[in-house]
C-alpha cells in the first residue's frame, strides 16, 4: 500500500509572512507531495485569505491544495457560497471542520442561527453540493469537550460514515495514543484511512503552547531535553527532528496511511523529517 505524505499552511497577516508562506510552498512542491492544506481562520480577513492563498496554490502550483473549512459564524447559504467558490476554483478538497468559538476555543460553542452545529453536518453539506474528496479532524486523545471516550468514538465513526474519506488527527507525541485510537476505530467497523499530523517539537515553549490548547499530552523527557536546548537552537532543532522522525517510522511501520506535516510556514523542520524518513525507507525497501 503506498503512503501519502502532505503539509500543513496558514494564511499569514504580514507582507513578510505572505513571503515566507510562498518560500515554504515552494520548497514543499519540489517534494510533489500528494496533497498540501490551508487552515481557515476565525474570521474576517484571515478566512479571505485562505480562499486566496487556496485559489492562487491551484491556480500557480503543481499542488493539489485541500482548503480547510469550518461551520463557525457561518449560515448554510454562506457555506455554500464558499464551497461553491472552491469548486469554481477547481478545488475538489476539501477539509470540514466544526470550528472553535471564536476569541475563546473552550468557550461555549453557539452555532450560526442559520447554521450547523457539528461536521457531520457539514460534511453531509459538501458531500450533497458535489463531487470533493473530503477529510475530517480526529483526535487520538480524545476530543476536550467529549464527556467520555465512547461517546467521542462514536461521534467520530458517524462523521466518517457522513461521508468523510479520510481523517487528519491533531497533533500528539505518542505513537501509541494513534494506535490505540486508530485500533478502536477499526475495532468500531470504521475503515476511513486516518493521517497522523506531525508536528515538529523544536522550540520547548511553542510546543507547550500549542499542546496546551490541544490538551495534546507532551512527553517529560523529551520536555526536559529541549528545555536543556532552551539556549542551543541547534540542539533543540535537532532533538525535535529526531523525535518526530522516531514517531513517523513507527506510525509508518503500524500502518499509517500517510503523515501530515505542519509546517507553520516555515518548511524547513518538516522537510528534513520527510526527507530523512524517505531515505530510511527506501534503504530498508533494499
Ligand atoms: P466535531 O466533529 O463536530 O466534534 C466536536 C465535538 O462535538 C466533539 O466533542 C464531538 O465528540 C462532539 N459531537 C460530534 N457529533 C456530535 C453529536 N451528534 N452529538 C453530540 N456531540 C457530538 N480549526 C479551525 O478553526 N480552522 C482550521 O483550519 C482547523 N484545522 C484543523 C485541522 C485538523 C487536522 C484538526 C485535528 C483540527 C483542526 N481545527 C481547525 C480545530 C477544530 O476545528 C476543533 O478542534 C473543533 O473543536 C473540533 O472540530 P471537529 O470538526 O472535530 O468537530
Amino acid at each position: 500500500m503506498t503512503t501519502t505524505f502532505s503539509f500543513e499552511f496558514f494564511p499569514p497577516r504580514t507582507p513578510t509572512g505572505e513571503r515566507a508562506l510562498w518560500d515554504a510552498v515552494r520548497r514543499v512542491e519540489a517534494l510533489r507531495p500528494d496533497f498540501v492544506s490551508v487552515t481557515y481562520g476565525a474570521g474576517g480577513t484571515s478566512r479571505d485569505r485562505t480562499v486566496s492563498i487556496t485559489h492562487r496554490i491551484a491556480a500557480e502550483t503543481t499542488l493539489r491544495p485541500v482548503a480547510h473549512l469550518t461551520a463557525v459564524g457561518h449560515s448554510v447559504a454562506e457555506l455554500r457560497q464558499i464551497v461553491g467558490a472552491y469548486a469554481d476554483a477547481g478545488i475538489r478538497d476539501v477539509l470540514v471542520l466544526r470550528g472553535d468559538p471564536p476569541g475563546d476555543p473552550r468557550g461555549r460553542w453557539l452555532p450560526h442561527p442559520g447554521g450547523l452545529t457539528y461536521a457531520y453536518q457539514l460534511v453531509e453539506l459538501v458531500r450533497s453540493l458535489g463531487d470533493f474528496r473530503i477529510g475530517v479532524a480526529a483526535f487520538p486523545e480524545g476530543h476536550p469537550r467529549s464527556p467520555d471516550p465512547d461517546s467521542d468514538l462514536r461521534h467520530f465513526v458517524a462523521k466518517c460514515r457522513a461521508g468523510a474519506d479520510y481523517a487528519i488527527t491533531q497533533m500528539f507525541f505518542r505513537p501509541e495514543d494513534y494506535l490505540r485510537f486508530r485500533d478502536r476505530v477499526v475495532a468500531a467497523g470504521c475503515h476511513t484511512p486516518i493521517i497522523p499530523e506531525i508536528m515538529p517539537a523544536t522550540d520547548v515553549r511553542q510546543i507547550r503552547r500549542f499542546a496546551e490548547l490541544s490538551d495534546a499530552a507532551f512527553p517529560e523527557d523529551l520536555a526536559h531535553r529541549l528545555e536543556a536546548a532552551r539556549h542551543d537552537p541547534a540542539t533543540a532543532y535537532r532533538v525535535g527532528v529526531d523525535h518526530a522522525v522516531a514517531m513517523g517510522e513507527r506510525l509508518l511501520a503500524e500502518g499509517a496511511p500517510g503523515l501530515h506535516y505542519i509546517t507553520l510556514n516555515r518548511s524547513t523542520a518538516a522537510v528534513d523529517i520527510h526527507r530523512t524518513l524517505q531515505d530510511a525507507r527506501s534503504l530498508s525497501a533494499r
